[in-house]
């Protein structure tokens, strides 16, 4: 176009139309052409100049030399250069022409009379618009102008065009290098015309190994099959394709990516080709799944959770809830206002403490719900969004059975304090039982046959020993009276407690037993499996004792799996059960869940004590066993207790046969802090034949006995004493004499077991409140 318009120009230029008009066309061809003369001769100068001016031609100067002319052309820019081939100086028409044009981009027409050939070829080459041959007309040097005029603007503008077009090809290079994506380009036979520098990276080939090949030279040959195939759909639907789809990378790597590829056509509409451009999604996509991944964590942590979870908008809209608060609200309230929705108030809960979590606090509270009666912990704590917003997270939790097993423990803890006092107290009763019980017996072997004493004598004893059989319940209660394990067949006990309950129960109660000879050893306290069946008989016969009815006693031996425990620490094994049944008058479910409780009672005050059971409980306990209560009311109750049965060979001790009691006459020396024990002690030893040696403190006894260590032949002695215990004094005594037999006497000891008194060299020890035959037999086995 621009060419054309060139064209047009000059040939108006020619015409030499209306001044005007071609201003205002805007041609800058239609100024004077302005014209610098080189020539060396003045007049010849002279000459030019008025021809060009004649011509229509402006001349901006005129010089002599080439080196002038370099000046000149800085000065004013003429439009073309008229040049003498020969100049005078250092540099000749041709060299100024070779710098002028290549310098300045200006024509230069060479004007020469007498050139030789040589310097001719040399004008020719420098400058294409030729040379005119001095004497010129008029109308040559216009035509020789004009074509220079027109050749050098034609030249400029192509150049013009050349270089932007070169800028526009640079610049879509640097563009499409910029782009981080992988790039390229192909033609409709799937030929690479070009790629960008992240394809290279990406696929870590150079555009020059890319360009010319097709997706077969690239890869192998199924996969190449594949990109063909879409290359091919793209081609002929002629629209825009995007997929995603696995490729590898220079590294090896299987990577995620999206093809978003376009074809393009040709100005006639077909289809010359296809751009496309690869985006990596590998990494998004990883963090979606990871996202997905821990959505679902917390969705299935939400849905498996018991605490009821919700949270709610700065506008107090639920936004969530989870499957425990679904259930607590009763349907899903997703976007209804929490106020309404939860609490069914149509304002602002005056509680509500929305605002302090909008603060960004946490904030916890308890609450205490008047409809079921159930006590909740609330956590209430903000969830900080991106866009700057804050929502509230609420949790509930149930804590109503968490509370209710507190205040137990702390009753039971109670209780605990309670069981130690009793046992403080039961061992001062005991100190108390024992004089009243020594006395009472001795005074019944001093009364006279047919004396009415002896009556109430034995009464006092037999209330005595009530007292002393409570006192041993509370501390069996209590865990403070010392066990004696042994291998025992505990038939011979439930037997014997059959024969004693038979003769204290009335007739209106039928008794039937089944008690099995072929039971196993069990690991066991004597009295306190007696305890245990007298204490199971003793309620089932209060259970009865208003309308009579059956007693059945049954031992056996069984075999217990796991299942059978309601305690899971039990080991599955063979245990012996002793079954306690009656007709009575039952349990409702309230008191069943009741009956181990130490103190619990259901009884009349001095009927019950509430003891019976929970000593049972802890006796079995402690031998690792199990008791379970079947009971109905007005039906009957049912006690099993399972105890643990041990392979042993030990013969086992029967219950004592009644002896009479042994006397004798050793030299015993006899020490205990109370008085009236000491008192009563020393009577009841004389009886039995002993020279007794009384003292009230060990350190006296200690002294005594350093004085004349010979002098005795035992030693009986309390244990809890002041300054020096019964222990102490024993060693102390033994150190003097290491023969010497001692006897301890206590109330009770968690300390000293039968084995450590041994060790000690302790003989043996009784426990308080003791009875004469109890004391005198004691001894003799010491002593023989
Ligand atoms: P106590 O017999 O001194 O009341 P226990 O610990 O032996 O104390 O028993 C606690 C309570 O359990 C009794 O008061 C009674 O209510 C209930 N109970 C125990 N055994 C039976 C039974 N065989 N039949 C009905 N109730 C029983
Ligand atoms: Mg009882």
């Amino acid at each position: 176009m621009k060419k054309l318009m060139w064209v047009e120009q000059v040939e108006l230029n020619l015409k030499s139309s209306s001044k005007e008009q071609l201003i205002n066309q805007g041609y800058r061809a239609m100024k004077k052409a302005q014209v610098l003369i080189v020539e060396d001769d003045g007049i010849i100068a002279m000459h030019i100049e008025s021809q060009l001016k004649q011509l229509g031609y402006g001349v901006t100067a005129k010089v002599a030399s080439g080196e002038e002319v370099v000046e000149k052309i800085k000065e004013n820019k003429p439009d073309l250069v008229l040049m003498d081939i020969v100049l005078k100086g250092e540099m000749d028409g041709i060299d100024a022409a070779e710098i002028i044009r290549s310098r300045f981009g200006i024509p230069v027409i060479f004007l020469t009379a007498h050139a030789d050939e040589k310097r001719l070829e040399r004008a020719k080459l420098t400058t294409p618009f030729g040379y005119i041959l001095k004497p010129f007309q008029d109308k040559d040097l216009k035509v020789t102008i004009e074509m220079a005029l027109y050749v050098a603007k034609a030249d400029k503008e192509r150049k013009r065009v050349d270089d932007n077009l070169k800028d526009n090809l640079s610049f879509l290079q640097t563009l499409i290098d910029t782009i981080p994506n992988p790039l390229f380009y192909k033609d409709i036979k799937g030929e690479y015309l070009d790629v960008n520098r992240a394809f290279e990276e990406f696929y870590g080939k150079t555009r020059e190994e890319i360009i010319g090949k097709t997706v077969y030279d690239m890869g192998p040959k199924h996969i190449a099959d594949k990109y063909y195939e879409k290359d091919q759909e793209l081609f002929q639907r002629r629209e825009k394709q995007t997929y995603e789809w696995k490729v590898t990378n220079a590294a090896g790597e299987t990577r995620d990516v999206i093809f978003n590829k376009a074809s393009y056509t040709n100005k006639a509409g077909s289809v010359k080709g296809l751009v496309g451009i690869i985006s990596d999604i590998t990494e998004r996509k990883q963090a979606e799944e990871s996202l997905r991944e821990s959505e679902e964590k917390y969705r299935s942590m939400m849905e498996a959770m018991d605490d009821a979870v919700y949270i709610c908008s700065p506008d107090f809209r639920i936004e969530f809830m989870n499957p425990a608060m679904l259930k607590r609200v009763g349907y899903d309230a997703t976007g209804e206002l929490c106020h309404k929705a939860i609490h069914g108030r149509d304002e602002k809960c005056s509680w509500c403490i929305h605002e302090e979590i909008l603060k960004g606090k946490k904030v916890k509270n308890e609450l205490v719900t008047p409809k079921n009666g159930k006590t909740y912990h609330v956590s209430n704590s903000p969830i900080f969004h991106t866009d700057g917003s804050i929502s509230k997270l609420t949790i509930f939790r149930d804590v109503t059975e968490t509370k209710k097993m507190i205040e137990q423990l702390q009753q039971s803890q109670k209780i605990l304090s309670i069981g130690t006092l009793a046992g403080g107290i039961a061992h001062d009763f005991n100190n108390i039982l024992f004089p009243i019980m020594g006395f009472a017996e001795m005074a019944l072997g001093d009364a006279p046959e047919n004396s009415p004493l002896r009556n109430k004598i034995e009464e006092i004893i037999h209330g005595a020993k009530r007292a002393r059989d409570l006192v041993k319940q509370i501390l069996a209660f209590s865990r403070q009276s010392g066990q004696e394990l042994k291998p025992l067949k505990i038939q011979l006990i439930v037997k014997e407690v059959l024969k004693l309950i038979r003769s204290s129960i009335p007739a209106t109660i039928e008794i039937k037993q089944d008690i099995s000879n072929n039971c196993g050893l069990v690991t066991a306290d004597p009295t306190q499996i007696h305890q245990v069946a007298m204490n199971l008989m003793t309620n089932a016969f209060h259970a009865m004792e208003g309308e009579g009815g059956v007693l059945a006693v049954t031992l056996k031996e069984v075999g217990l799996g796991v299942d059978d425990f309601t305690d899971p620490s039990m080991n599955p094994g063979t245990y012996v059960c002793l079954s306690v049944a009656d007709t009575g008058i039952g349990m409702d479910q309230i008191t069943l869940e009741r009956v181990f409780e130490p103190y619990f009672t259901t009884k009349k005050i001095g009927k019950g004590t509430g003891l019976g059971l929970s000593v049972v409980h802890g006796i079995v306990k402690s031998y690792r066993g199990d008791i379970k209560v079947y009971s109905e009311p007005d039906k009957g109750t049912v006690v099993h207790v399972y105890l643990p049965v041990i392979k042993s060979r030990f013969e086992t001790q029967g219950t004592e046969a009644v002896i009479p009691v042994p006397k004798g006459t050793e030299r015993i020396l006899l020490v205990d802090d109370e008085e009236p024990i000491v008192r009563m002690e020393t009577e009841m030893l004389e009886r039995l034949g002993y020279d007794v040696t009384e003292r009230t403190s060990s350190v006296e006894a200690l002294e005594a006995f350093r004085n004349t260590p010979d002098k005795f032949d035992l030693v009986i002695t309390d244990t809890t004493m002041p300054n020096m215990t019964g222990v102490q004094l024993s060693q102390k005594l033994l150190e003097i004499r290491p023969d010497i037999p001692v006897i301890i006497c206590t109330g009770f000891s968690t300390k000293i077991d039968d084995a450590k008194a041994k060790e000690f060299g302790i003989r043996g020890f009784v426990m308080k409140p003791v009875v004469m035959s109890e004391l005198a037999n004691k001894i003799r086995e010491v002593l023989d």
